[in-house]
């Protein structure tokens, strides 16, 4: 599913391509010292088991090279590191092993550095991201932050690179500011092919960080622009890729193969139901037990929770199967718009899987 999107030059990052025709993927980063090798190999575990296809790793000195072989040892999915100033460290990251380096090549130093980093890329087939964001704007040079800075900021360090033919290039261009992410972003994509890891920098926390980014994201996305994202969040990474995938599903880059809805509820709810835990109830017991059964097939089965039974089927009748508040305690399981028959609200995630497991054959 790759809807209108503008086509972009295509990087291979271990298997999982990034830009021409390939899905928009959705990425993280781990937030635990490398040092903490367990750690981080379990929150990287985590990030693929939610859906990441691609999880950043800050490598911040030459010590931390033997964690990183460590960590590329115990994990198989695409990694990148994330690498500041030192061009040692690229290169040592990209012979143990990672898949894809975040570098500037205009913070590396002298040419000769450049090119050592760039051959070790070429040899190992790794991409570079070049990642510019409102801190990284040369000050002295610009004077201030503006989309037209970040985009000429952006293209002096992919100018480095096209200067040595070298273009396995992803960029990104970040701000915390939404309209100059969205501006600078679409500026970009009108004169480079290059593709584009879309997100936010500083972007915050909870609800303001997850409306922000879905605007800025979701706007790009739907303009066309953009094949790989990441949500900055401060706290648990895997929050990042729970919403960068519902943001593709929004923006219709991916299929949600199960998708949840649910009314607000209002007056017509009876107070014995607590509309919200059923609701969570289902999302979570439904995902275990056939998210990996209609992962990656064509199919989308839509479960409905409603609160009344009065308006619940026929507002959601474009839902499979789907069921609705009645009085004290009970629940009207339908299918279509269609009641089939009352059951006990704590029964309703046991008959939607029943009917699932009819539906696919089980
Ligand atoms: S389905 Fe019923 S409870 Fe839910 S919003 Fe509509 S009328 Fe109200």
């Amino acid at each position: 599913m790759r809807k209108n999107r503008k086509k972009t030059e295509k990087v291979n990052v271990r298997g999982l391509e990034i830009g021409g025709n390939a899905l928009v993927s959705v990425q993280s980063m781990t937030n635990l010292p490398i040092e903490d090798v367990k750690g981080t190999v379990k929150q990287i575990q985590d990030l693929v088991n939610e859906g990441a296809d691609l999880v950043r790793v800050a490598v911040r000195n030459e010590d931390s090279i033997e964690y990183l072989k460590e960590i590329r040892k115990a994990v198989d999915c695409p990694l990148s590191a994330d690498v500041h100033f030192n061009y040692r460290i690229a290169i040592e990251a990209i012979k143990a092993g990672i898949d894809k380096v975040r570098i500037n090549p205009g913070n590396i130093g002298s040419a000769a550095k450049v090119k050592e980093v760039l051959k070790a890329a070429k040899d190992h087939k790794v991409p570079i991201r070049i990642g510019v964001n409102g801190g990284s704007v040369d000050r002295e040079k610009f004077k201030e932050v503006t989309p037209a800075t970040l985009v000429e900021s952006a293209l002096e360090h992919v100018r480095i690179l096209e200067d040595n033919d070298f273009h396995d290039i992803v960029v990104s261009i970040k701000s915390s500011d939404v309209f100059q992410t969205i501006e600078a972003n679409t500026y970009f994509s009108e004169i480079r092919n290059y593709p584009l890891h879309l997100g936010l920098t500083e972007a915050g926390y909870g609800v303001s960080c997850t409306v922000q980014s879905s605007v800025a994201i979701g706007h790009l996305l739907l303009k066309g622009i953009g094949d790989t994202i990441r949500v900055s969040m401060t706290g648990d990474p895997v929050e990042e890729i729970t919403i960068g995938k519902k943001i593709l599903e929004a923006a219709g880059q991916r299929k949600a193969y199960l998708r949840i809805v649910s009314c607000p509820t209002c007056g017509r709810t009876d107070p014995s139901l607590d509309l919200l835990s059923i609701t969570k109830s289902v999302e979570k017991e439904l995902s275990e037990k056939f998210g990996g059964i209609l992962k990656g097939k064509d199919k989308q089965i839509t479960i409905a929770v409603m609160g009344c039974e009065v308006n619940g089927p026929g507002e959601a009748s474009h839902a499979d199967f789907g069921v609705a508040g009645g009085r004290n305690g009970y629940m009207t399981l339908f299918s279509g718009g269609n009641k089939l028959k009352k059951i006990k609200a704590e029964e309703a995630v046991i008959y939607l899987i029943k009917e699932i497991e009819n539906m696919l054959g089980q």
